[in-house]
């Protein structure tokens, strides 16, 4: 076995790591850690050290850590057929049955899914799907995509524009001139602190509808939203608010894509939250709770409605012009089978609903009082604390992370993994599904002790 400090210095001369603060990495004073194994909730690192994983990965671990089923499941399909491709009508028994396997538990107006590798590409494959779509009804001029400030929707160029964070576009000269940008339903961050939620609902669509009005709704193809604002603060949405923007949606024909890459297969304790929330989506995006990053894999799946015009498409043009060499990959497919599956024999997205909504009331039972803790808001297993510099006034720190890295750092000294969401100074959870009562009280210990210890 290697050194840990050799396999540290060839990190530092050799490995570009994403969303990383690249000169402090090189300085060494970065965090730097070689996870090894895991298990259930808990991932263990090369020095044997166990973390309680508030945050799965990247919400994406949802049926857990070490789960043999799924690596034997890879193990299998890799061995009888690591790869063969899905172009032009191929597909292998993982494939064909892990498509019929997410339309059983998708809303019931949506007909097929396209398979690609990340949430990524899956939404790159569903903006090309709604212009080939307009293109296909004889409305060219109909492309420009509306997205949310504080939505996240990948790191692609277009995924990237469409992401709604300062960090994401800063030095890359995004948002490319197709995406357009409104209010995030963000009620906490209410512009008026008089405002009720209904009210604030209200102006979140009395935006939207300003912004269809400038910009002509015959140039706005589509609208994409997470059910859940996820990477941009975990912010449920205010009530009415998705009922209000189908509404509007509906009235300009324009497209509803729901990217659920976090909130799909069951981290509201729901299968999606399009069905949580009642929306009528064209396309839903997803990809991480598909396999639980098992291996890698996302989807796009497509409304009937949307399907009969590609067809149509595909009858004029010839075959459609839009394929990846892993679309749907065997091994993958095989992971996404095996994980669906754990997650109805365990019950797991119904543990999510229930040791959530355990975490969430025990969050605010110790930290709703706190003078530095403006709110405390999830669903779910999902959950944020949102840190501020004084309560009563709603003053966030000047500085996004003041408050949360400090507190992430003490929380990982005792064990416990929290996320430090990147706007702001939000301190995130969601954690895997198969989390226990004892094990989320653990976690909101922990997070109690850090906040009073570091505020
Ligand atoms: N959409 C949402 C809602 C996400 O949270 C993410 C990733 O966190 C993505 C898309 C992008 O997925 P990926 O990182 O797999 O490209």
């Amino acid at each position: 076995m290697l050194k840990n400090d050799m396999l540290e210095q060839w990190d530092r001369d050799n490995f570009f790591h994403p969303s990383t603060h690249l000169a402090e990495f090189a300085r060494g004073n970065a965090p730097q850690r070689v996870i090894k194994t895991g298990h259930g909730s808990t991932i263990v690192d090369r020095d044997g050290t166990e973390l309680l994983d508030g945050f799965a990965g990247l919400y994406c671990v949802n049926v857990g850590y070490g789960r043999q089923e799924i690596a034997e499941a890879i193990a299998a399909q890799a061995k009888e057929l690591a790869y063969y491709h899905a172009y032009v009508g191929h597909g292998t028994e993982a494939s064909i049955t892990l498509s019929k396997m997410v339309l059983d538990r998708a809303p019931d107006h949506m007909s097929k899914v396209y398979f690609g590798q990340s949430g990524s590409d899956a939404n790159e494959t569903n903006i090309k799907l709604v212009w080939y779509y307009n293109n296909i009804l004889g409305r060219p001029e109909k492309k420009k995509i509306i997205s949310r400030w504080r939505g996240y929707h990948g790191s692609g160029l277009m995924t990237g524009s469409l992401t709604g964070l300062e960090l994401f576009h800063k030095k890359f000269d995004l948002p490319l001139a197709q995406v357009i940008h409104t209010e995030a339903p963000y009620y906490y961050r209410r512009p008026d602190a008089e405002m009720t939620e209904a009210q604030f609902t209200a102006h979140c669509v009395a935006a939207l509808e300003e912004l269809i009005e400038k910009e002509g709704a015959d140039t706005i193809a589509a609208f994409i939203g997470e059910p859940v604002l996820g990477t941009g603060g975990i912010v449920p949405p205010p009530a009415g608010y998705w009922q209000a923007i189908q509404e509007v949606l509906d009235k300009h024909d324009i497209l509803l894509i729901a990217d659920e890459v976090v909130t799909g297969f069951g981290r509201l304790g729901s299968m999606f939250g399009s069905q949580h929330y009642g929306l009528k989506p064209d396309l839903i995006t997803i990809a991480k709770g598909l396999t639980s990053a098992y291996a890698p894999l996302s989807g796009s799946i497509v409304s009937e409605k949307m399907w009969k015009v590609l067809e149509q498409g595909t009858d004029e043009n010839g075959p459609i012009g839009h394929g990846w060499t892993y679309s749907a990959h065997p091994i993958g497919a095989a992971a996404g089978v095996a994980n669906l599956k754990l997650l109805d024999d365990l019950k797991l997205i119904e543990n999510a609903a229930s040791v959530g909504a355990h975490l969430n009331a025990c969050m605010k039972d110790a930290l709703g009082d706190h003078p530095n803790v403006g709110e405390i808001r999830g669903e779910g297993m999902l959950c944020a604390v949102e840190l501020v510099q004084d309560r009563g006034s709603r003053t966030f720190y000047e500085k996004p992370g003041t408050a949360s890295y400090p507190i992430i750092a003490e929380m990982l000294k005792a064990g416990v993994i929290a996320r430090a969401m990147p706007q702001g100074d939000i301190l995130g959870f969601a954690p895997p599904f198969c989390l226990t009562r004892e094990e989320a009280e653990r976690i909101v210990s922990v997070t109690a002790d850090a906040v009073k210890a570091t505020l």
